[in-house]
Protein backbone atom coordinates (compact mmCIF):
# COMPACT_ATOMS: atom_id res chain seq x y z
CA UNK A 1 0.00 0.00 0.00
CA UNK A 2 1.44 3.42 -1.12
CA UNK A 3 0.19 6.09 1.10
CA UNK A 4 0.05 9.99 -0.49
CA UNK A 5 -1.20 13.54 0.41
CA UNK A 6 -1.92 15.65 -2.29
CA UNK A 7 -1.58 19.24 -1.63
CA UNK A 8 -4.60 20.28 -4.29
CA UNK A 9 -6.20 17.61 -6.31
CA UNK A 10 -9.27 17.86 -9.14
CA UNK A 11 -11.49 15.38 -7.26
CA UNK A 12 -15.12 13.98 -9.62
CA UNK A 13 -16.61 16.88 -6.70
CA UNK A 14 -14.26 19.69 -7.70
CA UNK A 15 -10.94 21.09 -6.46
CA UNK A 16 -9.70 20.04 -2.87
CA UNK A 17 -6.27 20.35 -0.97
CA UNK A 18 -4.99 17.79 1.54
CA UNK A 19 -6.59 14.75 0.19
CA UNK A 20 -5.13 11.29 0.94
CA UNK A 21 -4.76 8.69 -1.09
CA UNK A 22 -4.19 4.75 -0.36
CA UNK A 23 -2.74 2.99 -3.22
CA UNK A 24 -3.23 -0.58 -3.72
CA UNK A 25 -2.22 -2.84 -6.69
CA UNK A 26 -2.05 0.39 -8.79
CA UNK A 27 -5.85 1.17 -8.23
CA UNK A 28 -7.12 3.67 -5.98
CA UNK A 29 -8.14 2.15 -2.52
CA UNK A 30 -10.02 5.08 -0.66
CA UNK A 31 -9.68 8.98 -0.96
CA UNK A 32 -9.55 11.14 2.89
CA UNK A 33 -10.59 14.37 2.34
CA UNK A 34 -8.61 17.06 4.46
CA UNK A 35 -6.50 13.89 5.57
CA UNK A 36 -3.65 13.71 7.92
CA UNK A 37 -0.05 14.22 6.61
CA UNK A 38 1.41 11.75 9.41
CA UNK A 39 2.91 8.76 7.60
CA UNK A 40 1.94 9.79 4.10
CA UNK A 41 4.40 11.07 1.04
CA UNK A 42 3.57 14.67 0.31
CA UNK A 43 2.73 15.45 -3.46
CA UNK A 44 3.38 18.76 -3.63
CA UNK A 45 1.48 20.97 -6.56
CA UNK A 46 -1.79 20.53 -8.07
CA UNK A 47 -2.37 16.83 -8.94
CA UNK A 48 -4.92 16.14 -12.07
CA UNK A 49 -6.69 12.63 -13.09
CA UNK A 50 -4.00 11.55 -15.95
CA UNK A 51 -5.29 12.40 -19.33
CA UNK A 52 -6.35 9.22 -21.93
CA UNK A 53 -5.11 9.61 -25.34
CA UNK A 54 -7.70 8.18 -27.38
CA UNK A 55 -5.80 7.45 -30.77
CA UNK A 56 -2.30 6.91 -31.66
CA UNK A 57 0.07 5.15 -34.69
CA UNK A 58 3.04 5.02 -32.51
CA UNK A 59 5.65 4.17 -35.44
CA UNK A 60 4.32 7.21 -36.68
CA UNK A 61 6.70 9.63 -34.45
CA UNK A 62 9.48 8.33 -36.11
CA UNK A 63 8.18 10.22 -39.34
CA UNK A 64 7.29 13.10 -37.40
CA UNK A 65 9.00 16.48 -39.99
CA UNK A 66 9.24 14.25 -43.14
CA UNK A 67 6.41 15.34 -45.01
CA UNK A 68 6.73 18.86 -44.80
CA UNK A 69 8.64 19.97 -47.76
CA UNK A 70 6.12 21.34 -50.81
CA UNK A 71 5.37 18.47 -53.28
CA UNK A 72 5.27 19.22 -57.16
CA UNK A 73 1.56 19.95 -56.66
CA UNK A 74 -2.30 19.25 -54.56
CA UNK A 75 -0.15 18.30 -51.35
CA UNK A 76 -2.82 16.54 -49.00
CA UNK A 77 -3.63 13.79 -46.69
CA UNK A 78 -2.94 11.24 -49.42
CA UNK A 79 0.58 12.45 -50.58
CA UNK A 80 1.39 12.52 -46.68
CA UNK A 81 0.05 8.85 -46.96
CA UNK A 82 2.78 7.69 -49.43
CA UNK A 83 5.64 9.33 -46.85
CA UNK A 84 4.05 7.19 -44.33
CA UNK A 85 4.14 3.75 -46.63
CA UNK A 86 7.89 4.33 -47.75
CA UNK A 87 8.64 4.94 -44.03
CA UNK A 88 6.97 2.03 -42.63
CA UNK A 89 8.88 0.14 -45.50
CA UNK A 90 11.90 -0.95 -43.60
CA UNK A 91 10.97 -0.83 -40.17
CA UNK A 92 12.28 -3.51 -38.26
CA UNK A 93 10.29 -5.11 -34.81
CA UNK A 94 13.56 -3.80 -32.98
CA UNK A 95 12.25 -0.78 -34.63
CA UNK A 96 9.01 -0.52 -33.89
CA UNK A 97 9.10 -1.38 -30.05
CA UNK A 98 11.99 2.01 -30.06
CA UNK A 99 10.09 4.24 -31.59
CA UNK A 100 6.91 3.28 -29.78
CA UNK A 101 8.83 3.72 -26.22
CA UNK A 102 10.02 7.11 -27.79
CA UNK A 103 6.62 7.89 -28.56
CA UNK A 104 5.06 6.49 -25.19
CA UNK A 105 7.79 8.28 -23.20
CA UNK A 106 6.57 11.47 -24.47
CA UNK A 107 3.46 10.69 -23.94
CA UNK A 108 3.99 10.79 -20.31
CA UNK A 109 6.30 13.36 -20.23
CA UNK A 110 3.44 15.71 -22.45
CA UNK A 111 0.41 14.51 -19.85
CA UNK A 112 -1.19 11.11 -21.50
CA UNK A 113 -1.00 8.41 -18.75
CA UNK A 114 -3.27 5.75 -20.65
CA UNK A 115 -2.76 5.13 -24.53
CA UNK A 116 -4.95 3.64 -26.87
CA UNK A 117 -3.03 2.25 -29.92
CA UNK A 118 -4.17 0.99 -32.94
CA UNK A 119 -1.96 -1.05 -34.07
CA UNK A 120 -2.13 -1.61 -38.32
CA UNK A 121 1.44 -2.64 -38.75
CA UNK A 122 1.51 -6.36 -38.70
CA UNK A 123 3.98 -8.32 -41.42
CA UNK A 124 7.35 -8.12 -42.04
CA UNK A 125 8.36 -5.76 -45.12
CA UNK A 126 7.58 -8.43 -47.77
CA UNK A 127 4.01 -8.34 -46.07
CA UNK A 128 4.38 -12.31 -44.98
CA UNK A 129 3.33 -12.69 -41.07
CA UNK A 130 6.39 -13.40 -38.65
CA UNK A 131 6.38 -16.46 -36.93
CA UNK A 132 3.96 -15.05 -34.26
CA UNK A 133 1.65 -13.06 -35.95
CA UNK A 134 1.23 -10.61 -33.37
CA UNK A 135 5.07 -10.20 -32.85
CA UNK A 136 4.96 -6.55 -33.76
CA UNK A 137 1.77 -6.22 -31.08
CA UNK A 138 3.96 -7.98 -28.86
CA UNK A 139 6.84 -5.07 -29.27
CA UNK A 140 4.25 -2.44 -28.54
CA UNK A 141 3.37 -4.56 -25.37
CA UNK A 142 6.84 -4.29 -24.37
CA UNK A 143 7.07 -0.40 -24.96
CA UNK A 144 4.42 -0.02 -22.65
CA UNK A 145 5.88 -2.41 -20.21
CA UNK A 146 8.95 -0.34 -20.45
CA UNK A 147 7.79 2.62 -20.17
CA UNK A 148 4.61 2.44 -17.64
CA UNK A 149 2.00 3.83 -20.24
CA UNK A 150 -1.36 2.13 -19.55
CA UNK A 151 -2.43 -0.17 -22.32
CA UNK A 152 -5.21 -0.30 -24.62
CA UNK A 153 -4.01 -2.22 -27.57
CA UNK A 154 -6.43 -2.29 -30.80
CA UNK A 155 -4.83 -4.83 -33.32
CA UNK A 156 -6.39 -3.32 -36.40
CA UNK A 157 -8.21 -5.12 -38.99
CA UNK A 158 -6.88 -3.50 -43.04
CA UNK A 159 -8.37 -6.29 -45.89
CA UNK A 160 -8.89 -4.12 -48.69
CA UNK A 161 -7.53 -1.03 -50.86
CA UNK A 162 -10.61 0.99 -51.14
CA UNK A 163 -14.17 1.35 -51.28
CA UNK A 164 -15.72 -1.79 -52.71
CA UNK A 165 -12.81 -4.43 -52.27
CA UNK A 166 -9.99 -2.52 -53.95
CA UNK A 167 -6.70 -4.67 -53.87
CA UNK A 168 -4.40 -3.60 -51.60
CA UNK A 169 -1.19 -1.60 -52.91
CA UNK A 170 2.16 -2.80 -52.27
CA UNK A 171 2.39 0.28 -49.67
CA UNK A 172 -0.57 -1.28 -47.55
CA UNK A 173 1.13 -5.33 -47.97
CA UNK A 174 2.16 -5.07 -44.14
CA UNK A 175 -1.42 -4.28 -42.55
CA UNK A 176 -3.33 -6.61 -44.58
CA UNK A 177 -5.43 -9.72 -43.03
CA UNK A 178 -8.53 -12.05 -43.96
CA UNK A 179 -11.22 -12.35 -40.91
CA UNK A 180 -9.52 -15.71 -40.16
CA UNK A 181 -5.85 -14.31 -39.54
CA UNK A 182 -7.43 -11.20 -37.88
CA UNK A 183 -8.85 -13.97 -35.32
CA UNK A 184 -5.41 -15.54 -34.79
CA UNK A 185 -3.54 -11.73 -34.17
CA UNK A 186 -6.74 -10.82 -31.56
CA UNK A 187 -5.66 -13.99 -29.36
CA UNK A 188 -1.99 -13.42 -30.16
CA UNK A 189 -2.07 -9.76 -28.67
CA UNK A 190 -4.30 -11.15 -25.72
CA UNK A 191 -1.91 -12.95 -24.96
CA UNK A 192 0.76 -10.48 -25.19
CA UNK A 193 -0.62 -8.26 -22.78
CA UNK A 194 -1.30 -10.76 -20.48
CA UNK A 195 1.53 -9.65 -18.28
CA UNK A 196 1.22 -5.99 -18.43
CA UNK A 197 -0.52 -4.63 -16.15
CA UNK A 198 -4.52 -4.02 -16.00
CA UNK A 199 -4.34 -3.95 -20.13
CA UNK A 200 -7.15 -4.07 -22.55
CA UNK A 201 -7.62 -5.32 -25.92
CA UNK A 202 -10.55 -4.07 -28.33
CA UNK A 203 -10.86 -4.59 -31.90
CA UNK A 204 -10.19 -1.80 -34.78
CA UNK A 205 -11.76 -2.30 -38.20
CA UNK A 206 -9.72 0.52 -39.78
CA UNK A 207 -12.47 2.51 -41.82
CA UNK A 208 -14.74 1.68 -44.50
CA UNK A 209 -12.76 1.62 -47.55
CA UNK A 210 -10.56 -0.91 -46.00
CA UNK A 211 -13.26 -3.31 -44.65
CA UNK A 212 -15.95 -4.86 -46.48
CA UNK A 213 -19.54 -4.67 -44.96
CA UNK A 214 -19.83 -8.60 -44.44
CA UNK A 215 -16.23 -8.65 -42.68
CA UNK A 216 -16.87 -5.36 -40.31
CA UNK A 217 -20.08 -7.79 -38.40
CA UNK A 218 -17.07 -10.07 -37.65
CA UNK A 219 -14.82 -8.39 -36.39
CA UNK A 220 -17.11 -5.95 -34.47
CA UNK A 221 -18.14 -9.17 -32.92
CA UNK A 222 -14.63 -10.70 -31.59
CA UNK A 223 -14.61 -7.25 -29.17
CA UNK A 224 -16.75 -8.66 -26.72
CA UNK A 225 -17.60 -6.07 -24.37
CA UNK A 226 -14.19 -4.38 -25.04
CA UNK A 227 -13.80 -1.40 -27.27
CA UNK A 228 -14.32 -0.78 -31.25
CA UNK A 229 -12.40 2.23 -33.00
CA UNK A 230 -12.51 3.16 -36.71
CA UNK A 231 -11.33 6.09 -38.94
CA UNK A 232 -14.31 7.96 -39.83
CA UNK A 233 -15.15 10.39 -41.98
CA UNK A 234 -11.42 12.40 -41.96
CA UNK A 235 -11.22 13.26 -45.86
CA UNK A 236 -13.76 14.72 -48.25
CA UNK A 237 -12.45 12.21 -51.11
CA UNK A 238 -13.46 9.57 -48.82
CA UNK A 239 -17.06 11.31 -47.81
CA UNK A 240 -17.57 10.96 -51.77
CA UNK A 241 -15.92 8.06 -52.40
CA UNK A 242 -18.19 6.51 -49.80
CA UNK A 243 -21.41 8.38 -51.11
CA UNK A 244 -20.12 7.16 -54.86
CA UNK A 245 -19.89 2.92 -53.11
CA UNK A 246 -23.21 3.25 -50.70
CA UNK A 247 -25.17 6.63 -51.57
CA UNK A 248 -24.73 7.01 -48.08
CA UNK A 249 -22.09 9.34 -46.25
CA UNK A 250 -19.71 7.51 -44.42
CA UNK A 251 -20.99 8.04 -40.54
CA UNK A 252 -24.83 7.71 -41.58
CA UNK A 253 -23.61 4.42 -43.41
CA UNK A 254 -21.88 3.31 -40.04
CA UNK A 255 -25.01 4.23 -37.89
CA UNK A 256 -27.51 2.37 -39.90
CA UNK A 257 -25.32 -0.93 -41.13
CA UNK A 258 -23.45 -1.55 -37.45
CA UNK A 259 -24.46 -1.77 -33.86
CA UNK A 260 -22.92 1.58 -32.85
CA UNK A 261 -22.91 2.46 -29.03
CA UNK A 262 -20.81 3.38 -26.11
CA UNK A 263 -18.55 1.02 -26.97
CA UNK A 264 -17.11 2.53 -29.38
CA UNK A 265 -15.34 5.72 -30.76
CA UNK A 266 -15.38 7.14 -34.32
CA UNK A 267 -11.87 8.41 -34.69
CA UNK A 268 -11.78 12.01 -36.58
CA UNK A 269 -15.19 12.31 -37.88
CA UNK A 270 -14.53 15.17 -39.19
CA UNK A 271 -16.90 15.60 -41.75
CA UNK A 272 -20.48 15.68 -40.36
CA UNK A 273 -23.84 16.88 -41.83
CA UNK A 274 -26.26 17.86 -38.87
CA UNK A 275 -28.34 14.78 -38.59
CA UNK A 276 -24.61 12.74 -38.39
CA UNK A 277 -23.92 15.31 -35.43
CA UNK A 278 -27.15 14.11 -33.96
CA UNK A 279 -26.48 10.54 -34.99
CA UNK A 280 -23.45 10.19 -33.10
CA UNK A 281 -24.47 11.80 -29.76
CA UNK A 282 -27.52 9.52 -29.08
CA UNK A 283 -25.52 6.77 -30.05
CA UNK A 284 -23.38 7.27 -26.98
CA UNK A 285 -20.12 6.81 -28.82
CA UNK A 286 -17.36 8.76 -28.18
CA UNK A 287 -15.78 11.08 -31.13
CA UNK A 288 -12.18 10.50 -31.09
CA UNK A 289 -10.46 14.03 -31.67
CA UNK A 290 -6.98 14.20 -32.92
CA UNK A 291 -6.93 17.97 -33.69
CA UNK A 292 -3.43 18.74 -34.26
CA UNK A 293 -2.71 15.87 -36.51
CA UNK A 294 -5.92 16.74 -37.93
CA UNK A 295 -4.29 20.59 -38.32
CA UNK A 296 -1.27 19.44 -39.98
CA UNK A 297 -2.83 17.13 -42.44
CA UNK A 298 -4.90 19.68 -43.66
CA UNK A 299 -8.15 17.54 -43.03
CA UNK A 300 -11.18 19.96 -41.88
CA UNK A 301 -12.44 21.23 -38.29
CA UNK A 302 -14.93 19.05 -36.61
CA UNK A 303 -18.45 20.28 -35.50
CA UNK A 304 -17.52 20.81 -32.16
CA UNK A 305 -19.63 23.20 -31.26
CA UNK A 306 -23.11 21.25 -32.57
CA UNK A 307 -21.98 18.52 -30.88
CA UNK A 308 -21.32 19.49 -27.44
CA UNK A 309 -24.79 21.20 -28.12
CA UNK A 310 -26.09 17.67 -29.09
CA UNK A 311 -24.76 16.01 -25.57
CA UNK A 312 -21.84 14.47 -27.84
CA UNK A 313 -19.14 13.02 -26.23
CA UNK A 314 -15.25 13.56 -27.24
CA UNK A 315 -11.83 12.44 -26.48
CA UNK A 316 -8.48 13.43 -27.65
CA UNK A 317 -5.62 11.68 -29.72
CA UNK A 318 -2.07 12.03 -30.71
CA UNK A 319 -2.49 10.35 -33.79
CA UNK A 320 0.39 10.75 -36.08
CA UNK A 321 2.31 12.01 -32.91
CA UNK A 322 3.82 15.07 -34.80
CA UNK A 323 3.56 16.81 -31.57
CA UNK A 324 2.65 15.17 -28.19
CA UNK A 325 0.98 17.18 -25.74
CA UNK A 326 -2.24 16.73 -23.91
CA UNK A 327 -2.98 20.15 -23.31
CA UNK A 328 -2.11 20.80 -26.47
CA UNK A 329 -4.39 18.83 -28.16
CA UNK A 330 -7.28 20.64 -25.95
CA UNK A 331 -6.38 23.89 -27.44
CA UNK A 332 -6.27 23.46 -30.59
CA UNK A 333 -9.38 21.69 -30.40
CA UNK A 334 -10.85 25.19 -29.12
CA UNK A 335 -8.53 27.34 -30.91
CA UNK A 336 -10.04 25.24 -34.24
CA UNK A 337 -13.67 26.19 -33.20
CA UNK A 338 -13.11 29.65 -32.65
CA UNK A 339 -11.42 30.27 -36.30
CA UNK A 340 -14.60 28.12 -37.52
CA UNK A 341 -17.24 30.41 -35.49
CA UNK A 342 -15.02 33.50 -35.25
CA UNK A 343 -15.93 33.40 -31.36
CA UNK A 344 -14.10 33.04 -28.15
CA UNK A 345 -14.81 30.52 -25.16
CA UNK A 346 -17.36 28.24 -27.78
CA UNK A 347 -16.65 24.75 -25.87
CA UNK A 348 -17.47 26.03 -22.49
CA UNK A 349 -21.00 24.81 -21.92
CA UNK A 350 -22.26 27.67 -19.58
CA UNK A 351 -21.47 31.55 -18.56
CA UNK A 352 -18.59 31.48 -16.00
CA UNK A 353 -17.74 27.81 -16.72
CA UNK A 354 -13.80 27.44 -17.52
CA UNK A 355 -12.45 26.47 -20.62
CA UNK A 356 -9.76 24.42 -19.89
CA UNK A 357 -11.53 22.79 -17.10
CA UNK A 358 -14.63 21.51 -19.50
CA UNK A 359 -12.30 20.59 -21.89
CA UNK A 360 -10.48 18.78 -19.68
CA UNK A 361 -13.20 16.70 -18.06
CA UNK A 362 -15.20 16.03 -20.71
CA UNK A 363 -11.72 14.53 -22.37
CA UNK A 364 -11.31 12.15 -19.16
CA UNK A 365 -14.93 11.25 -19.13
CA UNK A 366 -14.34 10.84 -22.96
CA UNK A 367 -11.19 8.61 -23.51
CA UNK A 368 -11.73 6.30 -20.08
CA UNK A 369 -14.71 5.64 -21.87
CA UNK A 370 -13.21 4.96 -25.46
CA UNK A 371 -9.76 2.91 -23.74
CA UNK A 372 -12.85 0.58 -21.96
CA UNK A 373 -10.60 0.89 -18.51
CA UNK A 374 -11.20 2.80 -14.96
CA UNK A 375 -9.50 5.57 -15.45
CA UNK A 376 -9.72 9.29 -15.76
CA UNK A 377 -11.12 10.16 -12.32
CA UNK A 378 -9.20 10.66 -8.76
CA UNK A 379 -12.19 8.25 -7.01
CA UNK A 380 -12.07 5.05 -5.47
CA UNK A 381 -11.87 2.06 -8.02
CA UNK A 382 -10.20 4.15 -10.43
CA UNK A 383 -6.19 3.54 -11.58
CA UNK A 384 -3.56 6.20 -9.84
CA UNK A 385 -2.62 7.44 -12.57
CA UNK A 386 -1.97 11.11 -11.97
CA UNK A 387 -0.52 14.57 -13.74
CA UNK A 388 0.95 16.79 -11.30
CA UNK A 389 1.82 20.50 -12.14
CA UNK A 390 4.34 22.53 -10.79
CA UNK A 391 2.71 25.38 -8.47
CA UNK A 392 5.35 27.19 -9.11
CA UNK A 393 5.41 27.76 -12.58
CA UNK A 394 5.13 31.42 -13.15
CA UNK A 395 1.72 30.92 -15.22
CA UNK A 396 0.33 28.98 -12.13
CA UNK A 397 2.31 29.96 -9.03
CA UNK A 398 -0.21 33.03 -9.00
CA UNK A 399 -3.54 31.98 -9.52
CA UNK A 400 -5.54 29.08 -8.27
CA UNK A 401 -8.55 26.25 -9.05
CA UNK A 402 -10.38 26.58 -12.55
CA UNK A 403 -7.26 29.08 -13.44
CA UNK A 404 -4.52 26.09 -13.15
CA UNK A 405 -6.49 24.49 -15.99
CA UNK A 406 -6.67 27.36 -18.20
CA UNK A 407 -3.11 28.07 -17.45
CA UNK A 408 -1.85 24.23 -18.20
CA UNK A 409 -4.32 24.32 -21.61
CA UNK A 410 -4.12 27.75 -23.09
CA UNK A 411 -0.93 29.07 -21.64
CA UNK A 412 2.36 27.34 -20.04
CA UNK A 413 1.14 23.60 -21.76
CA UNK A 414 3.52 20.65 -21.00
CA UNK A 415 6.34 22.99 -19.38
CA UNK A 416 3.91 22.72 -16.24
CA UNK A 417 4.48 19.09 -15.88
CA UNK A 418 6.36 18.07 -13.04
CA UNK A 419 5.77 14.68 -11.61
CA UNK A 420 3.22 11.64 -13.57
CA UNK A 421 1.99 9.01 -11.59
CA UNK A 422 0.85 5.47 -13.43
CA UNK A 423 -0.85 2.83 -11.55
CA UNK A 424 0.88 4.70 -8.29
CA UNK A 425 4.11 4.57 -9.52
CA UNK A 426 5.93 7.60 -10.48
CA UNK A 427 7.13 7.59 -14.36
CA UNK A 428 8.01 11.28 -14.78
CA UNK A 429 10.05 13.66 -12.26
CA UNK A 430 11.18 17.06 -12.52
CA UNK A 431 8.71 16.65 -16.55
CA UNK A 432 11.88 14.07 -17.64
CA UNK A 433 10.43 10.43 -17.86
CA UNK A 434 13.12 8.27 -15.40
CA UNK A 435 14.19 5.61 -18.34
CA UNK A 436 14.53 8.65 -20.50
CA UNK A 437 18.42 8.28 -21.09
CA UNK A 438 18.02 4.41 -22.26
CA UNK A 439 14.80 5.19 -24.88
CA UNK A 440 16.04 7.87 -26.13
CA UNK A 441 19.47 6.74 -26.95
CA UNK A 442 18.05 3.41 -28.45
CA UNK A 443 15.74 5.72 -30.90
CA UNK A 444 18.49 7.90 -32.31
CA UNK A 445 20.39 4.96 -32.88
CA UNK A 446 17.11 3.56 -34.55
CA UNK A 447 16.20 6.44 -36.42
CA UNK A 448 19.68 7.10 -37.89
CA UNK A 449 19.60 3.78 -39.68
CA UNK A 450 16.17 4.21 -40.62
CA UNK A 451 16.45 7.32 -42.74
CA UNK A 452 20.17 6.37 -44.12
ZN1 LIG B 1 -5.27 7.35 -37.15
Amino acid sequence: MRRLILDHALLPGGWASNVGIDVESGAIAAVHPEASPDGRERIAGITLPGLPNLHSHTFQRGMAGLAETRGPEGDSFWTWRQVMYRFLGSLTPDDVEAVAAFAMMEMLEGGFTALAEFHYLHHDAQGRPFGDIAELSGRIAAAAQETGMGLTLLPVFYAQGGFGGAAPTEGQRRFINDVESYARLLDGARREVAGLDDAVVGVAPHSLRAVLPESLGEVVAMAGEGPVHIHIAEQVKEVEDCLAWSGQRPVAWLLDHAPVDRRWCLIHATHLDPQEVKGIAASGAVAGLCPITEANLGDGIFEGVDHRAAGGRFGVGSDSNIEISAPGELKQFEYSQRLKHRARNVLAEREGQSTGRSLYETALTGGAQALGRRIGAIAEGHRADFVVLDADHPDLAAVSGDRWLDAYVFVAGRAAIDTVFVAGKPVVRNGRHVSRDTIRARYVQAMARILV
